[in-house]
């Protein structure tokens, strides 16, 4: 059965084909859905029938958000470490080691319906795609559950093994490197599509971190990077070289270091949550969009650095503080995120692609970030069908 809707004032298409810059604008458009897919995109005017209707009354859509990084399975919360955060008390480390034991000791029960509630609340802010990582269980068999926990919610599962070494390993990480690149990496695999790898001071240093893409690159997992978040970092051109899709954070970067981005095909992915609830500085779009720089937007969403679920504050802060245009950052939270994905049948609208559809209550997609904090999601479809709607709930 197909469906037309119509009444958009505003299309966000990303196929620049249409006109408007990467945006693609159509005005007065509609869009034809049919078998989970776009089957007609163009002005209204042009529209073929359709065997049921939908008007959005003057409404902009965009597609579906692709949030291409979150840390959505894992116990409890550390509501105290952020309080006392942002009360300047004195930081104490460990936090991440809190939600490690919570996590083992949580029933699968207890994780698979923490993260699926997350996955809940995206949709209701408009994400249609979500990554979603494992890395803390931080054993063989708590990371493999947390893969087959996320593989129920996403087909993007990242193992995340390497996001930090385990209290029992933390005087001995390159046995904790075997341990990942060895049985936790066979364990995972099978319900991943990709490796993570948090390199970091008090995490790991780039030889660890480039044995674990290589391991995870062998065993058939697409490489990604959590690098530069905290101070400058070795491994990026090395990374680049191995052919992550991805590096994320992208904080503190060399002038070498972004041209090589440049020159790749790497895209960086900046989580700009994660300088918001820590108080670091935030990464400089401006610099790695003017050298060429593909750029995605995520959420990061964690219970220690960044717990939103919501692209649109995410875009509010790319426009604030990364010197990102409305246009930039919008892309980079649709087409840039299927990018770090290497999706092509997500974050766009154009026939044959998969039907996620975000229709805003606003008549254009500068108001998602022209009004911070104001939730203008009004109607969500995934693959043609309608997921969420005010009214629909
Ligand atoms: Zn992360």
């Amino acid at each position: 059965m197909s469906l037309l809707i119509r009444g958009i004032r505003e299309l966000v298409t990303n196929d620049p084909a249409w006109g408007g810059g990467p945006l693609g604008l159509v005005a007065d458009a509609a869009v034809v859905v049919e078998d989970g897919v776009f089957a007609w995109v163009g002005p209204a005017g042009q529209a073929p029938p359709a065997d049921a209707v939908v008007d959005v009354g003057g409404a902009a859509a965009i597609p579906g958000f692709v949030d291409s990084h979150s840390h959505l399975v894992f116990a409890g919360d550390r509501v105290e470490e952020f309080t006392a955060r942002m009360s300047s008390a004195p930081y104490r480390p460990g936090g991440i080691r809190s939600t490690v034991a919570r996590t083992r000791a949580a029933s699968d029960a207890e994780l698979a319906g923490r993260a699926a509630g997350l996955v809940a609340e995206m949709t209701r802010s408009g994400t249609t795609t979500v990554e979603i990582k494992s890395g803390y269980g931080l054993t063989v068999g708590d990371e493999a559950r947390a893969c087959a926990i996320a593989g129920r919610l996403t087909d993007e599962v990242t193992f995340l093994g390497a996001h930090v070494a385990p209290p029992e390993y933390a005087d001995d990480r390159d046995a904790y490197v075997d341990l990942v690149t060895g049985p936790m990496l066979q364990a995972c695999a099978p319900h991943a599509r990709w490796i993570d790898v948090f390199c970091e001071i008090g995490a790991f240093d780039a030889e660890q971190s480039l044995a674990v893409l290589k391991a995870g690159g062998q065993a058939g997992l697409g490489g990604r990077l959590h690098a530069a978040q905290l101070g400058p970092s070795a491994v990026i051109r090395p990374a680049i070289e191995l052919g992550v899709a991805s590096i994320d954070h992208c904080t503190f970067l060399s002038g070498r270091d972004v041209a090589d981005l440049a020159d790749s095909g790497t895209v960086a992915t900046l989580l700009p949550g994660a300088e918001f609830c820590t108080r670091q500085p935030y990464p400089d779009a401006r610099r790695l969009l003017d050298a060429g720089v593909t750029v995605a937007l995520a959420t990061d969403c964690n219970p220690g650095t960044s717990y939103t679920t919501s692209m649109p504050f995410c875009l509010a802060l790319a426009v604030r503080e990364l010197g990102m245009t409305p246009a930039e950052a919008l892309w980079a939270a649709t087409a840039g995120g299927a990018a770090a994905l290497r999706r092509q049948d997500v974050g766009r609208v154009r026939v044959a692609a998969r039907a996620d559809l975000v229709v805003l209550d606003a008549p254009s997609h500068a108001h998602l970030m022209y009004r911070p904090g104001v939730d203008l999601v009004s109607h969500v479809y995934v693959k043609g069908s309608l997921k969420w709607s005010r009214s629909v709930k």
